[in-house]
């Protein structure tokens, strides 16, 4: 069965949050001290994630994406990997780490059945790399890299928030880095994710300014959104030396084709990744619902759904009365799965 929202978006892709646990503290995404950490017996099981993806797979999911928090912190993550790549109807999982433990986990990642990785590095300067995560070394990331290029993944890409006045006079030399090792760079638009990260738009890297500054130094010609609707807009190297991404989530959001459901780190159904409502799906799972009626309780939430944050909030930036992101109150992204 494959459902659909009120906007006639399927759910195809799932980004489960494994931990709401990190080993660095983004100043971009982290919360403030007044977080309330999950509690570890509200954490889903392994056994739990793999029984609700394979609901979700019923309802039409093909994707899964592990992510957090830091995924690399949960123990022996690979193993849900390996649980969730048997999964009937499910044909890709990923994982987006900080890199900080990768190295040593690669092995097992891969033999798992892992192909695909996304590596978070906004910054090559090891002092902005401290600053930024406040607590993070640069040099264990690109060994953890060097370990997902060893692992002969299929696709290896490295997630760079761009924010102005910070990195982005780093725009160029994070994608010479990418060509030289051959792995797609991809630039986001920094987000006001969450409640207490201190987002402004004038922080905001445009994506036609980061093309501005991509096109000055490399021929580039647009090939577009994999499959036509993921959130990065494409660009191949006319040179033949890869490909690199721009995801415009700000000033070019993509509600219209967002296929993504979230599920939090103690089991709750997030639509939308700016929402402030998780629909509860451990309580039932753990007081025995059978999966047809968690499937109904799934396809029930989906078939409401209208969320398009995004497209509502470049519409507000446009207007004269502006966005003001206080007004809005946001599940913190560690929770929901970035
Ligand atoms: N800890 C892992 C990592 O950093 O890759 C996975 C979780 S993290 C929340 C997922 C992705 O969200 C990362 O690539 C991170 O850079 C991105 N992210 C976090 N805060 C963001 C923000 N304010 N704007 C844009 N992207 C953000
Ligand atoms: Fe942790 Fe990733 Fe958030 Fe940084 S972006 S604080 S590494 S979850
Ligand atoms: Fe999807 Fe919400 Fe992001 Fe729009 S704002 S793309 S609906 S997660």
């Amino acid at each position: 069965m494959n459902v659909k929202d009120a906007l006639n978006r399927p759910i195809r892709d799932i980004r489960i949050s494994v931990t709401d646990r990190c080993n660095y503290r983004c100043a971009y995404c982290m919360p403030n001290e007044e977080y309330d950490w999950v509690n570890r017996d509200e954490i889903l099981s392994f056994e739990e994630i793999a029984c609700l993806t394979r609901i979700f797979a019923g309802l039409g999911t093909e994707k899964v994406r592990l992510t957090g928090g830091e995924p690399l912190v949960r123990k022996d993550v690979h193993e849900l990997v390996r649980m969730l790549a048997r999964l009937p109807g499910i044909r890709d999982v990923s994982l987006t780490t900080n890199g900080a433990l990768l190295a040593e986990q690669m092995p097992d990642l891969s033999a798992a059945g892992l192909k695909r990785i996304n590596i978070s590095l906004d910054t090559l300067d090891a002092a902005k790399f401290r600053t930024i995560t406040q607590r993070g070394e640069l040099a264990p990331v690109l060994n953890g890299i060097v370990a997902a290029r060893k692992a002969g993944l299929q696709s290896i890409k490295i997630n760079c928030v761009v924010i102005r006045k910070f990195n982005d006079d780093e725009i160029i030399d994070l994608a010479d880095f990418a060509r030289r090792y051959s792995l797609t760079m991809r630039f986001i638009e920094y987000m006001d994710v969450g409640d207490s990260n201190e987002w402004r738009f004038d922080r905001v890297v445009p994506k036609r300014e980061i093309l501005e500054i991509l096109r000055a130094r490399f021929p580039i010609r647009e090939i577009g959104r994999a499959d036509g609707r993921a959130p990065a807009v494409d660009y191949k190297y006319e040179d033949g030396r890869g490909v690199v991404g721009v995801i415009g989530s700000v000033t070019e959001p993509f509600c219209g084709t967002c296929d993504r459901a979230r599920l939090t780190a103690d089991g709750k159904l997030v639509t939308c990744l700016f929402s402030n409502v998780g629909h509860d799906l451990k309580t039932p799972l753990r007081l025995g619902e059978s999966d047809e009626k968690l499937s109904a309780r799934i396809a029930d939430i989906w078939t409401g759904r209208r969320d398009r944050f995004s497209d509502d909030r470049w519409g507000a930036l446009k207007t004269r009365s502006g966005y003001d992101p206080k007004q809005y109150s946001k599940i913190e992204m560690i929770r929901l799965g970035g």
